[in-house]
């Protein structure tokens, strides 16, 4: 049997995993990271990549924690995909530059009373006739149009950014499957029989998405615990090339739909349909879904033919811990449970956030390790979106 010491093991390469082992490694850590299946398979490939900078969760004019925290985001992100941040994402490809928000009408008085305020200020601007985007350049748009200071990525080409300069330490592998020897509450070894492998970390971070909750029980966690809130997605495929990236709001605190547009392999594109359409459709069967989601649509833009495209929808949980009722966390959740460290972003946009808080915990060895034996594990190929395997 070899054996491997690490200082850190990260279990999952979403965008969480990922980012962390880029930050750890540059920090001098010894680590290794094991994805089961592909890498950004899980939630990540299904994102909508947003890089928000909190002004969603703002909508009922309550600067609320989560708004604050993530407010920082984007020009840590920009700074990043600059070349200039902490990690290198200048590979990165920016599906837009700009996130916008429209509503039918006007928008309330409290609404534009609070975007004039210090808290928004270059955040949030209202777009003149003149600058708006193709998509709403038409004469029958009435309502008003705001740009959020919040960027959106391709995120096959975020996922394959961060691979990239950490590919010699990311293996593919199932902690399900392997043995582990865990006393007075730490993990000393896994071992992985098939591989004839024992890998032995100081600090384990556990950023598997939803797969925490099988992995809990492998590892005798019983805090924190997970939630997921469930969304049924819609993909609308066309040709139309009118790229849209907006939130529409109508009268709640959240967005009755949140439209990006991404591009397909065949040259058409794909508009990606979240928000309240995806919160409230959970029970509906696919087809009330695509219904339901085709008259939304057709009410929000009635100047856009969609009779020629396709549409397709899925399920998908997000991942989350356990909060008092099913409300959006606040930050990124970082929770240290004997050398483990149980992780999830909650937003794409936090995982900077995420490294913040798991780095400090995490001790250097002095000396390097030779991971050449880890190669007895194949690597991990990216995930491909979902609009290029279920059309
Ligand atoms: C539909 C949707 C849209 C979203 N849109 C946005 C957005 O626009 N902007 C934003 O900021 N956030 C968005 N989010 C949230 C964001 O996608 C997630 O917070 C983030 O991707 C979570 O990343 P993660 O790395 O924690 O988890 P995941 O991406 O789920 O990755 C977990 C990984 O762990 C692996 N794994 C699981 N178990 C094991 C095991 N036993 N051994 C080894 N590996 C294992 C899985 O295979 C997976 O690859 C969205 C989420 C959803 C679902």
């Amino acid at each position: 049997m070899k054996t491997v010491k690490i200082d850190l093991l990260i279990v999952g390469g979403g965008i969480a995993g990922l980012w962390l082992l880029n930050r750890a490694i540059k920090d001098g850590l010894n680590a290794v990271l094991l994805e089961k299946d592909t890498l950004g398979g899980g939630q990540t490939i299904r994102s909508q990549g947003i890089i928000h900078g909190g002004t969603k969760y703002a909508l009922n004019g309550v600067l609320t924690q989560a708004s604050n925290t993530i407010k920082e985001m984007p020009q840590r992100w920009r700074n990043c995909l600059q070349g200039q941040g902490e990690l290198d994402l200048s590979d990165v490809e920016i599906l837009s530059d700009a996130h916008f928000m429209w509503s039918k009408g006007s928008l309330g008085s409290k609404m534009t009373t609070f975007f004039a305020t210090k808290a928004f200020r270059g955040r949030v601007e209202e777009v003149a006739k003149k600058d708006r985007p193709a998509v709403f350049k038409d004469k029958a748009f009435k309502g008003s149009l705001y740009r959020l200071s919040e960027l959106v990525l391709n995120v096959p080409t975020l996922i394959d950014a961060l691979r990239k300069p950490v590919e010699d330490n990311i293996f593919k592998a199932d902690l399900l499957e392997a043995e582990t020897e865990i006393s007075d509450g730490r993990i000393k070894s896994l071992v992985f029989p098939e591989q004839n492998l024992s890998i032995e970390p100081k600090q384990v971070v556990i950023t598997s998405g939803e797969g925490f909750e099988t992995l809990a029980e492998k590892l005798e966690i019983s805090q924190p615990e997970m939630q997921r809130r469930p969304l049924h997605m819609v993909m609308v495929k066309h040709d139309l090339k009118l790229p849209t990236f907006a939130h529409c709001i109508g009268t709640g605190s959240k967005p009755v739909a949140t439209i990006t547009t991404h591009p397909c392999d065949d040259g058409k594109q794909v508009w990606y349909l979240g928000g309240d359409v995806a919160e409230t459709g959970v029970d509906r069967s696919r087809e009330e879904q695509i219904r339901f989601a085709r008259q939304a649509i057709s009410k929000l833009l009635p100047w856009v033919d969609l009779d020629n495209a396709q549409w397709q929808t899925f399920h998908v949980d997000r991942a989350e811990p356990m909060q008092s009722s099913l409300v959006r966390p606040d930050s990124a959740f970082a929770q240290q449970v004997g050398n483990c460290i149980v992780a999830w972003p909650t937003k794409l946009a936090l995982s900077p956030d995420l490294s913040d808080q798991v780095l400090p915990l995490c001790q250097r060895s002095e000396s390097t390790t030779d991971l050449s034996v880890l190669n007895a594990f194949p690597k991990p190929e990216t995930a491909k979106p979902l609009w290029e395997t279920m059309f």
